[in-house]
């Protein structure tokens, strides 16, 4: 019997994981952070130790009592990709476990990056496997299929079992024209839809956007027009994104370089991501670009900026407004960096709607207005899945079971609302799960 626990990410967009049960070994996909609810627990309180506890009852991170029973019979611990919804958990909650963790080289760097930066020791033995790749465990064997999404070596991972297979999908979109390494692994998916797929466990977060979400390179066109297309001789040029984008930070020092500007990544976050892509061979940035990870050397390196208008092209973090963030401390007295008239200040993202980040990116816009700037919003297209990306899919594996996660219940819904058009049933085998809840099959 197969039997899933939807332990985090069912009810929001955050603390992503999931647990599936065969027989007497149970697999645990994905440890996530809730991004919001961490960084409001960890800033609100002065806590020198984060207890996985309180980090639970904060909402912060999945809530494993779910799985208390099952606790003894996991046999590993699987993060899809390296965002922190799917592994950020890991560095608290793994070792209530006696497994491995399993994952793809760039997810590994970047937990170990983590687990070093914070001065964490795991129990668990941290293993990589490349993605389209598979390995026998007991009584199932694990799959890696290849992704694409916002960040590297992103992989759907098809546990095969005696009932079926499980297909566990979160995150994806399907690029057809990626910026960084190969289109997503089609061919993989369809086979899979000529064996038996008992269940698809799946992204929902854009399931009610009617469209099919625009490639990777779309938003490289977006970059190329705003970088090079708009005239920025002699101005302050600053872009933000999401440290973890790599394929987007290629574009930027790509077009960085065509603008005859010395290249300069500033923040905690693209050092650990720069860190991993380089150990793992997916991106050279070092000998392009200077990546500064201190305050210290960063309020020294933007003094001899500030005289040097022009020349330079600072990669920020700081694209939601993060307090904590480069950008954010250029704006208050830490870093404290003078803008003028019509310089340019590219956002490489969407500002992702929680109170808290709307909140925070109308003091930084606020704060950049004062000097009059151009700003340039949303230059951005989403690592996710949309409504016809997803019908895609769900023809290519033909699951006999759909479960939607990664979102809130308009999102999940949402999804198996496009099920039900295609001819599945609610309840029966679309199965719309909060937090907490267990499916047999
Ligand atoms: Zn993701």
């Amino acid at each position: 019997m197969v039997e899933i626990c939807t332990i985090g990410g069912y009810n929001e967009v955050g603390k992503n994981s999931t647990a599936i049960k065969i027989g007497d070994d149970a697999y645990v996909f994905d440890l996530g952070i809730h991004l919001e609810n961490y960084v409001k627990y960890t800033q609100d309180e002065d806590i020198v130790d984060i207890s996985p506890k309180e980090l639970m009852k904060a909402g912060a991170v999945p809530d494993i009592s779910a799985i208390e029973d099952w606790k003894n019979n996991v046999k590993m611990i699987l993060p899809t990709h390296a965002h922190l919804d799917h592994l950020g958990a890991i560095p608290y909650l793994a070792n209530n476990f006696k497994a491995p963790i399993m994952c793809t080289p760039f997810t590994s760097e970047v937990l170990k990056g983590i687990l070093t930066e914070d001065k964490i020791k795991l129990n668990n033995k941290i293993r990589s496997m490349s993605a389209n790749s598979s390995f026998q465990a007991n009584n199932v064997k694990i799959e890696f299929v290849h992704m694409t999404h916002s960040t590297p070596h992103t992989v759907m991972i098809a546990l095969h079992t005696k009932e079926g297979i499980i297909l566990y999908a979160n995150d994806f979109k399907f690029d057809l024209f990626p910026t960084l390494g190969q289109k997503p692994n089609f061919k993989r998916l369809e086979e899979l839809g000529k064996q038996k797929v008992l269940a698809l466990i799946c992204d929902s977060t854009y399931a009610a956007d009617a469209r099919k979400m625009p490639s990777e390179s779309i938003a490289k066109e977006m970059l190329r027009e705003v970088m090079l297309g708009i005239d920025s001789k002699n101005k302050h040029v600053v872009v933000t994104t999401f440290s973890s984008h790599i394929a987007r930070l290629k574009s930027i020092v790509e077009f960085g370089q065509k603008m005859n500007r010395k290249i300069v990544f500033m923040g905690r976050s693209m050092a650990k991501y720069v860190r991993a892509a380089e150990a793992t061979g997916i991106a050279k940035f070092t000998n392009k670009v200077e990546v500064l990870k201190f305050s210290g050397q960063i309020k020294r390196k933007l003094k001899k900026i500030a005289k040097d208008r022009g020349k330079y092209l600072m990669v920020v973090t700081g694209h939601q407004g993060e307090p904590k963030s480069t950008l954010a401390k250029m704006m208050n007295n830490e870093l404290k960096f003078k803008f003028f008239p019509e310089d340019h200040i590219i956002f490489s993202c969407r500002t992702i709607p929680t109170p808290t980040n709307i909140a925070n990116r109308q003091k930084l816009e606020a704060d950049l207005r004062t000097f009059n700037v151009r700003i340039f919003k949303d230059i951005h297209q989403s690592g996710h899945a949309a409504r016809e990306d997803l019908r895609d899919l769900i023809n290519l594996v033909k699951p006999q079971h759909i479960i939607p996660a990664h979102g809130e219940l308009r999102m999940t819904s949402a999804l198996a609302d496009l099920a039900v058009e295609m001819g599945y049933k609610k309840g029966q085998n679309v199965h719309v799960m909060g937090n907490g809840e267990r499916l047999k099959l």
